[in-house]
């Protein structure tokens, strides 16, 4: 069955440094324009088409990155 995940990221806690996005299988991550309070650009979810992998959060050195997975409901 095809898993729908998504990622919720602590943009506080991102220091910028793109792990998650080269990690992701997806693609689904890029580095955003806005700055958090540190200054640091940010990860953020771009494209809606997250597996729920955890590749992402699994590489990110600050544990910045929650992932959320649900089963695909069929409309
Ligand atoms: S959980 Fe997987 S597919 Fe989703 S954003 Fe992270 S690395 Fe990409
Ligand atoms: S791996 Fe973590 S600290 Fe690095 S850009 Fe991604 S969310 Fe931010």
């Amino acid at each position: 069955m095809a898993i729908k995940g998504t990622v919720v990221i602590d943009t506080e806690l991102c220091k910028g440094c793109e792990l998650c996005i080269v990690a992701c299988p997806q693609k689904s991550l890029i580095l955003s324009e806005k700055l958090n309070l540190k200054g640091y650009r940010v990860a953020e979810l771009y494209l809606d088409n997250c597996t729920g992998c955890i590749n992402c959060a699994l590489v990110c050195p600050d544990s910045a990155i929650a992932v959320y997975r649900e089963k695909k409901v069929k409309a």
